[in-house]
């Protein structure tokens, strides 16, 4: 396998460090405090071709790979991950609507996220379905021409702003397999019954928009269901396995911050009459967390590399989710160690960096799932 990157992708990077550079610092204290975030910075993102590059061309989008955007998520990740995902996940669904959504469904939807005319999201999650998605609840119920959308949804990132959301409902929960029970229902934010509750207090990411989802008789026409009636269990792993990669560049992203706030404070930082970078015990810290950055940042590369070559390997991708995440927590763990006291306070992107972190190992599978995955992939 030859992972060396292309000038093209080279260029991506380039473009999206300097971006993220140039935009993020300044604004990333205050949308984490406030946990706000302006769109004029996604707009702009979008304006600059970073948000949905893997959407083909025929509907706006660059027409790369997954690969491509992990690369962007990686480089905003650097920066700040509460931006970098407030910016990132706004095309959070059109993953699945690429890959088993109408005709008519993909020219709706995607050429408006790519322009910034749309944010999109999709909603699993309820109050007693987390891990165990078959447990989802909320019900699509056929009316004529119409599906009439009952239920609740948790933690649905961009609940607020979206203009589609896509739904994962009940369509037939008699089935006697639990894993045909279930269907994506794409739903217009607008459409009477929606109704959507800010999640306040979050550890981190908090520019990213979270929310709690209502869905009382919601109506829309029969041709919104996405993909196949009684498939949305298998398109969800399909869309897992493409999101997680996500997740893996994100948590690369992050470590990387974390040791150069780590470099950064140790050098400055004078102790016993020398910087504690000279310490052997600091090189060390910093020497693991770099190898482990490294380790992780092949193993999604590998990964992310496989799926665009059309090749799906579960056991690998749950690999990469779980090693990442739970390297990029313990990275930022060392890395606010090494501030002492002055990372525990909020003046310092360290403290940001060590609450950002934990989401990582949470959504989009949680590592204790991910591990499942992998031990099944090895001993069946
Ligand atoms: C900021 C944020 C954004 C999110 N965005 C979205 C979104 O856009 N859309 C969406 O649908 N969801 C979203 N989620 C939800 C997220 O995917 C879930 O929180 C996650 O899947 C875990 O579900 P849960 O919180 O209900 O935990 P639970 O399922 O209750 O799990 C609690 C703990 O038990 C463990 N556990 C559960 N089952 C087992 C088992 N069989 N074996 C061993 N351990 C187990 C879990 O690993 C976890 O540690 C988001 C969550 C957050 C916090």
């Amino acid at each position: 396998m030859d992972f060396s990157l292309s000038k093209e992708q080279q260029d991506i990077i380039k473009a999206a460090r300097e971006f993220a550079t140039g935009e993020f610092p300044d604004k990333a204290q205050e949308f984490d405090r406030n946990e706000t975030f302006d769109l004029n910075l996604w707009r702009k993102a979008c304006e600059l071709g970073f948000v949905g590059v893997f959407i083909a061309e025929e509907y706006g989008g660059a027409g790369y790979g997954f690969f491509e955007h992990c690369l962007i998520n990686e480089e905003f990740w650097a920066v700040d991950p509460g931006i970098g995902q407030a910016i990132l996940s706004t095309t959070f669904g059109s993953e699945l609507i690429g890959l088993f959504g109408s005709e008519d469904q993909k020219r709706l939807v995607l050429p408006q996220l790519v322009a910034g005319e749309a944010i999109m999201g999709t909603a699993v999650t309820e109050p007693d379905a987390g891990c165990d998605v078959t447990a989802a609840a909320t019900t699509a119920v056929k009316e004529g021409d119409e599906w009439v959308i009952n239920g609740s949804k948790m933690f649905a990132t961009n609940g607020n702003l979206a203009k589609y959301m896509l739904i994962f409902c009940q369509t037939d929960p008699e089935n006697p397999s639990q894993h045909k029970r279930h269907s994506f229902i794409l739903v217009p934010t607008k459409t009477p019954g929606y109704a959507s509750t800010k999640i306040r207090g979050k550890l981190g990411i908090r520019a990213s928009d979270t929310a709690e989802l209502s869905l009382n008789n919601v109506r829309v026409p029969l041709n919104h269901l996405v993909g196949k009636e009684g498939e949305g269990f298998h398109e969800l792993m399909a869309f897992f396995n493409r999101t997680r990669l996500h997740i893996c560049a994100q948590a690369v992203g992050l470590a990387r911050a974390a040791i150069e706030e780590a470099i950064r404070h140790t050098r400055q930082r004078h102790q016993f009459g020398a910087p504690i970078s000279s310490f052997q015990v600091t090189r060390f810290k910093i020497a693991e967390m770099a190898t482990r950055t490294r380790a992780a940042k092949n193993l999604y590369y590998e990964a992310a590399w496989s799926v665009d070559q059309g090749r799906i390997d579960h056991g690998l991708i749950a690999m990469a989710k779980w090693y990442s995440a739970e390297m990029a927590v313990r990275c930022a763990d060392e890395a606010l160690q090494m501030h002492g006291g002055y990372g525990y306070i909020d003046e310092y992107k360290v403290q940001r960096l060590y609450r950002d972190a934990k989401i990582l190992e949470i959504y989009e599978g949680t590592k204790e799932m991910e591990k499942t995955i992998v031990s099944r992939s090895i001993l069946g």
